[in-house]
């Protein structure tokens, strides 16, 4: 049997850029000290918009090579982070990307939206009684923005959770495990608030023709709601690379960055963390593992 790192992670992902975005610096930080950080990305993010336009022909209404394309995105992406585990859920292309609420392609039977939540769970309890984290990061609820591969991530990961620690589900996939903490992505409002003041601050010199709002951030929350910060000030240029990597989902200029809507955002090198499951260590914990002891 291999043996493991102390410390041990899993962060469960939407698409390819995903994790960079929510997480880079988190990911970053702790491969580094030596955890075992695993990443399950649950779509290759064929439906993506593209954005350099010697690239356009990959999109999906054209090649529909995007898929291919973006796990070697993702590949420089773990690089830059330092991240060596990282899988796609039930394999790659296991599950196609899905569109936004209501799109057509949501209608494909192999679209990660049609997944069977039990089947799709587990793959990934596989994963959970193989690498036995301690921790797991995911999405909340509404999957940060209401994207349905997001809100499908979300119900996997908790599933899964749930029936990775589950004594008589599927032997088969490896011995009971019982993760000590669950945290979902957020960010704090005034956060978010004082990142697009940066942005608007900047006028002019701003890299972007228009900054999106604090609406257009992903899992924004009152800031009383988190629980954990992780400052990830010494792993800014590698979550930057991480994102720069993207490069067809993602335009980063300096402190900044944009999706294909071309919108400014602020790259944040604070990220922030809501329990969901486990004892929180301290009123805002500065470590997903405090409190954890085995
Ligand atoms: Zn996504």
């Amino acid at each position: 049997m291999t043996v493991l790192p102390a410390r041990r992670l899993l962060l469960v992902h939407a698409h390819p850029d995903d994790e960079s975005i929510n997480n880079g610096v988190t990911m970053a930080k702790y491969a580094a000290e030596g955890a075992h950080v695993t990443l399950v990305t649950c779509t290759l993010g064929e439906e993506g918009e593209v954005i350099p336009a010697d690239l356009a022909h990959l999109a999906a209404d054209r090649d529909d090579s995007l898929g291919t394309h973006r796990i070697g995105e993702l590949a420089a992406a773990m690089e830059a982070l330092g991240v060596q585990d990282h899988r796609f859920l039930g394999g790659p292309g296991r599950y196609r990307d899905s569109g936004m609420m209501g799109a057509p392609q949501n209608d494909r039977s192999d679209c990660f939206w049609q997944a069977g939540l039990d089947e799709a769970a587990s793959h990934l309890v596989a994963v959970i009684r193989e690498i036995r984290p301690q921790v797991v990061v995911a999405y909340d609820a509404d999957g940060g923005y209401g994207h349905p591969d997001h809100i499908q991530a979300h119900r996997v990961a908790m599933r899964a959770v749930e029936l990775a620690a589950e004594p008589v589900y599927r032997r088969d996939l490896g011995d009971p495990h019982d993760v000590a903490k669950v945290y979902w992505n957020c960010v704090p409002r005034s956060v978010v608030e004082e990142g697009f003041a940066r942005l608007r601050a900047a006028g002019r010199e701003a890299p972007f023709p228009g900054v999106a709002t604090a609406g257009d951030v992903p899992g924004v929350v009152d800031d009383a709601e988190v629980s954990a910060v992780i400052d990830g000030s010494a792993y800014a240029d590698a979550k930057a690379a991480a994102m720069r990597a993207h490069a067809t989902q993602i335009a980063v200029d300096g402190p900044f960055f944009a999706l294909s809507n071309d919108l400014g955002q602020p790259l944040l090198v604070r990220e922030h963390y809501r329990l969901v499951k486990g004892e929180p260590a301290a009123e805002r914990e500065d470590d997903l593992f405090a409190g954890v002891t085995a």
